[in-house]
């Protein structure tokens, strides 16, 4: 029997907004595509995967924007602000790659050290392959199409 416990759905919008260059103080208006997911539970109201999808699409849009090469002086800003969510996924995978890595080292387990080493390095880095997956490659996906978001319009 199949038990719907959640479903997640997506939602895009579109919208103008204004552009300013940190770098060279250019200013541009763009017409800029949000592209947003939303999950539900059961646990939730009938259509609180939409309402997700579409704050999460009006949020995308700021920050599609936001991280968009500049026209005229093609330089990007705010690196860290837009990879900041990625980095912070990849982190705590990492962190509990070695909490769960060291484990049986830390608290003296009964397994025999050359089982703790071998867990110390697989574990980790295991946890740390997984971190590069989950935050890296939708960084990478981001990243790449980010501009394809934005069209710029005439001054
Ligand atoms: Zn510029």
């Amino acid at each position: 029997m199949h038990i719907p416990v959640g479903y997640e759905t997506s939602a895009s919008t579109k919208d103008t907004r204004d552009y300013r260059c940190r770098t060279c103080g250019h200013r541009q208006q763009a017409e800029v595509t949000g592209i947003g997911t939303g999950m539900q539970t059961f646990l939730n109201s009938q259509g609180t995967a939409q309402r997700r999808a579409r704050d999460s699409a009006r949020h995308e849009l700021r920050r599609t924007i936001r991280f968009a090469a500049c026209p005229k002086c093609r330089r990007r800003s705010g690196y860290l602000k837009f990879m900041a969510p990625y980095l912070w996924v990849t982190g705590v995978f990492v962190a509990l790659g070695v909490v769960f890595g060291y484990a049986p080292t830390w608290f003296a387990m009964n397994m025999r050290e050359s089982d703790k080493a071998i867990c110390a390095t697989y574990v980790t880095w295991g946890f740390a392959i997984f971190a590069v997956l989950a935050g890296g490659l939708p960084l990478w996906f981001r990243w790449a199409n980010n501009d394809a978001r934005v069209k710029w319009l005439d001054v």
